[in-house]
């Protein structure tokens, strides 16, 4: 195994980390980014704590290949702001549409260079799904046509036999939007995308622990992680 540390958007003022965990072994690339959105920190705390986990050899990849940008959009998580404007609506819209802003463009030429088959894109939100269905906070978001819905809908399963309080429970949305990072990569590189959304009002330790146990849910469905 090894694990390379990289520059995104090196040199411009959105410069951030990635990671490039290769296995060594024949299997699928994943990629898992966070941080698109700088007002949601347990989703990059969790990804961090997994590159560093791989980093430190305390996790080991068995097959394929593993992308982690940890935290995409450093400025607005200096500021501690959503982003102006929502990165998460200047991802390409159709084939050969550019990106809208250099950090999106930055993480899609990534994924064109990696062409990933999965791709989880880490974030936090408003309420509970359990409670309210117009809320997306505790869910896994997926397209009405996503080949991700069966797995996702088993680590749901999964995630809620392990959550004691009800309320707290994770759900199945169906959303499609342009502009997101989910439907670029699933409409225009073919991957299984999934948003995880974890919610805010939880106890922040809770949260991370919650984005890291669906990522290892899903490396673990793909035979990358024991
Ligand atoms: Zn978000």
């Amino acid at each position: 195994m090894s694990v390379e540390k990289h520059t995104l958007a090196a040199g411009t003022p959105y410069a951030t980390p990635y990671y490039v965990i290769s296995s060594g072994v024949p299997g699928p690339v994943f990629m898992i980014i966070s941080g698109v959105h700088g007002n949601e920190p347990a989703s990059s705390r969790a990804a961090q704590g997994i590159a560093s986990r791989l980093s430190r050899g305390d996790l080991m990849l068995r097959s394929g290949k593993l992308i982690i940008v940890p935290l995409v959009n450093q400025i607005a998580r200096r500021k501690g702001i959503r982003g102006n404007p929502d990165l998460n609506r200047t991802f390409p819209r159709g084939q050969g549409a550019p990106a809208r802003h250099p950090l999106s463009a930055a993480v899609w030429q990534l994924a064109l260079r990696y062409r990933p088959s999965w791709v989880l894109d880490l974030h936090e939100a408003n309420g509970l799904s359990e409670l309210n269905s117009k809320r997306v906070g505790q869910t896994l978001i997926i397209s009405p046509v996503s080949r991700a819905h069966g797995l996702a809908k088993q680590i749901v399963k999964r995630m809620n036999q392990t959550i004691t309080n009800r309320a707290y429970r994770f759900n199945i949305r169906h959303r499609e939007r342009a502009g997101t990072s989910r439907m670029a990569f699933q409409r225009l590189l073919g991957a299984r995308a999934v948003t995880v959304e974890t919610c805010w009002s939880l106890d922040y330790a809770l949260r991370v622990r919650l984005q890291s146990e669906i990522v290892y849910h899903f490396l673990r469905s793909q035979g990358m992680i024991g």
